[in-house]
């Protein structure tokens, strides 16, 4: 094996097809935001107008997967590189483990053969169709909600949004996703997928077609579960459920308003009865690391799922990686109090949170912190302050 190749070589660029909300053709969700859309002539390429087997041909893919062969690293993946160089597991090395096989056959190839897709079959679909959504997530934004919209004028500038029904309007992706027949995993959101009826009508004619032994992967804020889509899901064999889920009680209100964690903990607990792998999955951002080894605690109490952590890089203004120097050693010290009072000094997963605490300060990023915070609580008219409060800098 060529050990540079093995530093960069993803499978994803060979082995899958991705969309944003609004139904254009993506690198993958890890990968940095609008630098991996794909576009030809400045337009980007769509799911349900240009045919994916052309565009994974085209000069994005093909310039991707000739970096990744000659063992160099291409720029939209940093998220991954920049993770692994901190000694924090990426995306990338668990899809590698994940596709281990493909893997292998990419590493055969030589840079000239970055075009060569013959025996690399899709195996890995992430879609998100459309941006339909109950909640207001403090870090989502109105490409990805529907109910972001109505805010969006006051924290977005010089932008129009609308609520992306183009699965309902347009049904070419279907046979787009159709005519893959080796897929191995289909992963779902949104907008929130529970409630994308044309998640359903996917799903029932993967079923028609004998896909049950396909993995469905879907990520739901758990709020709203729709038991037409639960029916559905229980025909197929394999069924990962994470639950996006970041805090309990009044700091989960507080950034995934308007839920109400109540409703959420009822959920998960119904879930648990279900024949599905359920997952935790929380979006570590500024309001709550602090708190995380209070949550942990919670589940390990609960008897759920260790959450699975995901370190938020979009918004850049919310993510720990770019607390300034002067306010990091503070940060660091109630985050490892914190770890030792809820006895979890040991843990693996919240220790990787404490080695990324201010890796990379960013002043501009924390006044917009401040700015965006202030702003948004304002037009909520939220008078709650998250432990981790910019406003006083002392624990609350
Ligand atoms: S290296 Fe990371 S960002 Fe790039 S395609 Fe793989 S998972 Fe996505």
């Amino acid at each position: 094996m060529n050990k540079d190749k093995s530093q960069t070589i993803c499978p994803l660029p060979w082995n899958h097809l991705a969309t944003t909300s609004s139904g254009t053709y993506r690198l993958c969700c890890n990968s940095v935001d609008q630098e991996n859309q794909v576009k030809k002539d400045g337009s980007s390429l769509k799911i349900y107008k240009n045919k994916f087997d052309n565009v994974r041909r085209g000069n994005f893919y093909n310039e991707v997967r000739k970096q990744m062969l000659l063992g160099k690293r291409p720029s939209v993946c940093q998220t991954c590189y920049e993770l692994e160089d901190e000694g924090v597991p990426s995306s990338r090395e668990s899809y590698r483990k994940q596709y281990w096989e493909t893997t292998q056959k990419i590493e055969l190839l030589a840079p000239e053969q970055s075009n060569d897709l013959e025996g690399f079959p899709i195996q890995y679909i992430d879609l998100r169709l459309g941006n339909l959504c109950n909640l207001r997530c403090r870090m989502c934004n109105p490409w990805s909600s529907s109910s972001w919209i109505k805010e969006a004028p006051y924290m977005f500038e010089n932008e129009s949004f609308q609520v992306l029904d183009w699965p309902e309007k347009n049904e070419a992706w279907i046979d787009e996703i159709l005519k893959h027949t080796e897929i191995e995993e289909i992963y779902l959101t949104g907008g929130e997928p529970t409630l994308i009826k044309a998640n359903i009508r996917l799903l029932n004619l993967l079923l028609s077609r004998g896909g049950e032994d396909i993995k469905i992967k879907i990520n739901s804020n758990v709020v709203a579960l729709e038991s037409e889509l639960l029916n559905t899901l229980r025909n197929f064999k394999n069924v990962q459920f994470k639950c996006s889920i970041d805090a309990m009680g009044e700091l989960n209100d507080y950034i995934r308003a308007p839920s109400l964690f109540n409703d959420i903990e009822a959920s998960v607990d119904m879930l648990l009865q279900e024949s599905f792998n359920i997952e935790v999955q929380t979006t570590v951002q500024n309001y709550n690391f602090l708190n995380m080894p209070e949550w942990f605690s919670f589940c390990i109490k609960k008897d759920w799922p260790e959450p699975t952590l995901t370190i938020l890089d979009d918004p850049a203004c919310l993510d720990i990686r770019k607390i300034p120097e002067n306010i990091t050693e503070f940060a660091l010290l109630e985050f490892n109090k914190n770890l030792n009072s809820f006895n979890l000094s040991e843990n693996r997963r919240l220790k990787e949170i404490s080695k990324l605490i201010g890796i990379s300060p960013d002043e501009k990023q924390w006044q917009g912190f401040i700015h965006f915070t202030s702003k948004l609580d304002d037009l909520r008219s939220l008078n709650y302050r998250p432990r981790f409060s910019f406003d006083s800098l002392t624990i609350i």
